[in-house]
Formats: structure tokens, sequence, C-alpha cells
């Protein structure tokens, strides 16, 4: 096995392996990504699999479709079956200010070409009657917004990038970067030294500690976000359900189970991989409320992940400005599995040709962050 490669990649979740597969698809073929657990064993693998283009900036409504458009041929492009499903998002509105946003995001959302409802609690109550209205002010709902299964997209993206060339070493743990006059040269890992002239910091939850390896202050904070299954039920909600006024979001998987979380804004920055009764209750207490069926059944499994959050709960996508050679995709603050594939494109293209061709993200690079000053924890 080579200990030279053109392009290092620290962190094989969903965010590392995407643009690994899509530096091997334009050519780039030598490429290492170093994982120090196992594949998707960060947030990736914790999250909810949500994918969703109801956003209310233009720029994320563009990523967002890209991605979907990307998740739509995974199966044709990548030859794996990830349980993609384009059953909707169902965004429901608790709040009066909320529902007039909601309002203005759709607004620019079917500017940008995406076919979204405005849907008042009456018509949610027809069409949806196993959900209780009480207290809903307005939804909003998006065919082409869906979920997949973040485990298996995950090692597609990984197995694609291996058959074209790229190597993987998992239970590799990267603790050093060299640096020589401001150009990265190789990295330290638990398995010796490789040099390379790039190195992409896609590290999740540790994205700030792979910064400090370059001398590098990449402003992110993670925080534990909790998420629970419950038994299955017989497949009947092919949907997202979501509140932020209300945090919560809900789904059914295909194999029957309700997979559920919310923020907490009591979480204190940090890596907290525990699970607490408080959330088991207060989750429960509120879902069955809202989604009465659920009363019934039990919760099978309960873990936690980390949201990995930016100032301004965007993602932070670029290259250094002090350091040639370094590369980041990070602080997905909740987001990053929905928006991979695009921004696995976006990397790998910016790269090999020194910009993105499918979409501009020049707007996410660290230039923007002088003006967000308080880490926004609370995005659901
Ligand atoms: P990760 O998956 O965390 O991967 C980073 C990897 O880097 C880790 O595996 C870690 O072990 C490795 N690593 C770190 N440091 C080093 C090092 N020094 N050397 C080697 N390896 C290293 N997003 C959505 O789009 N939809 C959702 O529905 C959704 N729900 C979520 C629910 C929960 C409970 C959580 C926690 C997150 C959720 N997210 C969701 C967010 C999403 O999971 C993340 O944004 C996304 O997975 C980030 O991917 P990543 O590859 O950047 O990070």
């Amino acid at each position: 096995m080579s200990k030279k490669y053109k392009v290092c990649i620290i962190g094989g979740g969903i965010i590392g392996t995407a643009i690994a597969y899509n530096l091997c698809r334009l050519g780039e073929t030598s490429v290492a990504i170093f994982e120090k657990r196992y594949l998707s064993s960060g947030a990736t693998g914790r999250c909810g699999g949500g994918i969703r283009q109801q956003w209310s900036t233009k720029a994320n409504v563009k990523l967002a479709m890209r991605s979907v458009k990307l998740f739509e041929r995974y199966k044709e492009d990548i030859g794996m079956d990830i349980e993609y499903t384009q059953g909707g998002y169902l965004l429901l509105s608790y709040s009066e200010e909320e529902a007039e946003q909601f309002e203005k995001n759709v607004k620019l959302q079917r500017e940008e070409g995406l076919n979204v409802e405005i849907i008042s609690p009456k018509t949610v109550k027809k069409k949806y009657p196993f959900i209780n209205t009480e207290k809903l002010v307005l939804a909003t709902f998006c065919q082409t917004d869906g979920h997949a299964n973040p485990h298996k997209a995950t090692f597609g993206y990984a197995k694609a990038a291996k058959t074209m060339g790229a190597d993987i070493f998992t239970h590799t743990e990267v603790f050093g970067i060299d640096i020589v006059n401001k150009t990265v040269k190789g990295v330290h890992t638990s398995k010796g030294f490789f040099e390379c002239e790039i190195v992409v910091n896609a590290a999740g939850a540790w994205s700030k500690d792979v910064g400090k390896m370059a001398n590098l202050n990449i402003p992110t904070e993670s925080y534990r976000h909790q998420i629970f299954v419950t038994e299955p039920l017989e497949y009947f909600f092919p949907f997202m359900a979501i509140s932020f006024s209300g945090n919560f979001y809900m789904r059914q998987a295909l194999h029957g189970q309700f997979i559920m979380g919310q923020g907490d804004k009591d979480e204190k920055p940090g890596i907290n991989e525990n699970v607490t009764f408080k959330f088991e209750k207060e989750m429960a207490r509120k879902m069955t409320r809202i989604f009465p069926f659920l009363k019934n059944l039990r919760i099978l499994r309960h873990w936690s992940g980390e949201y990995n959050m930016s100032p301004d709960a965007q993602p932070i996508i670029g290259e250094s400005k002090d350091i040639k050679g370094y590369y980041y995709a990070v602080g997905f603050s909740g987001h990053g599995f929905m928006l991979a594939p695009a921004v696995g494109e976006a990397v790998a293209e910016l790269i090999t040709f020194g910009k993105s061709i499918h979409n501009d993200i020049s707007h996410l690079n660290t230039d923007r962050l002088s003006k967000a000053t308080e880490i926004e924890k609370n995005v659901v």
C-alpha cells in the first residue's frame, strides 16, 4: 500500500466518502481516507437520514436540489440500494411568525423550481387524520424530499471510491499534519506518515481539532443530539414530519420503526455520546400527543451523535487562504447527510478544477464568518 497520495481525507463519514468518490470519478484516484473508528461511526451513522430541499435561502435550496438529483441517480451511478424514498417532508409550524416565514420560504423555493405546497391545518387533518393538528398554524409539503439509509449511502460511496483506486484506512487516527512554507506536505497517522499535497478536513464533530493540526481556527462547536427508534408498525408513514417551533422530527423506516429526535437548548459544547432518560420522557410525551398512534409502541433503541455547528448554522466549505492544500467541509449543523452528494461533487470539483462547477459554494467558505457571532445550536 502506498505511503504517498495526492489527497488525504480525514474522516470516513458521508462527507469524506462522497468527496473521495467524486475525486475518483473525476480521474483523481490517488486518494486515501483515514477514519479513526469505522466508516459511518460518527454523526452519519447516528443521523435521521432526512433529505430536505425546503430551505430559506436560494443557495441552500439550490445545493439541496442538486443533492436530490444525485440521490435520485445514486443506485444507477453507484450500484447500491440505499433505501432512498421520496415520500416528502411535512414541515409543521406552531407559531404565527414562523408560518409567515414559511410562506416567504415557499415563494423563494418555487422561484428555484421546487414544487412545494402550503397546507392549512384543516387540510393536514383531512390528508393525515392520524396527526393531531391542535395548535398547528400552517404546514408545507414537498413530495420530492425524502430519506435514505445513511450507513448504506456511506458504504456505497466508499466501495465505489475503492473500486476506482482509493485506499481506505479504518481504525487509523490522524494526529498531525505536516506543513512546510505554509503548504501541506503530509499526515501523521497511527499507521505512520503519509506524504500528500492536499488534506481535506471532513472530521465532523472533530473538525476544530483537525483545524488545530494546521494551526487553523475552524469556528465550529459540537453539540449532542439524541434520537431513538420504536418498535415497528406496518409501513404507512412515507414522509418526514418536522417542526422547528415544535422541536422534533420523525420518520418511519421502511422496516416499520419510527425514528425521532429533538434538539436541547441546555446541551454544552463537546463530544458526548451518552443518552438521558429525560430525553425519552420528553420525546415520548410530546410525540404521542401529536402522533397518537405511537402511544402503545415501546422504544427499541436510543443513541446520540453530534451536530457540528457553525456560527450561522450553515456548512463551512472551501480551501484555506493561509495553508496551501488544506481544504475543509465541516460545520454541517445537522444537515450534512442531505447535502453530502452535492458537497462531495463541489469539493471534488474545487480540488480538481480550482472551482466548483455544478453549484457555486464560494459563499460557504470562512470569509462570511466574521459577520456571524453566536453559535446557533438549536437547529433541529
Ligand atoms: P461524521 O459522520 O461525523 O464523520 C466524521 C468522521 O471523522 C468520524 O467518523 C470520525 O471518527 C472521523 N474522525 C474525526 N477525527 C479524526 C481523526 N483525527 N482521524 C481520523 N478520523 C477522524 N443530517 C441530515 O442531513 N438529515 C438528518 O435527518 C440528520 N439527522 C441527524 C440526527 C442526529 C441525531 C445527528 C447527530 C445528526 C443528524 N444529521 C442529519 C447531521 C448529519 O448526521 C451530519 O451533518 C453528517 O453526518 C456529517 O457527516 P460528516 O461526514 O461530516 O461527519
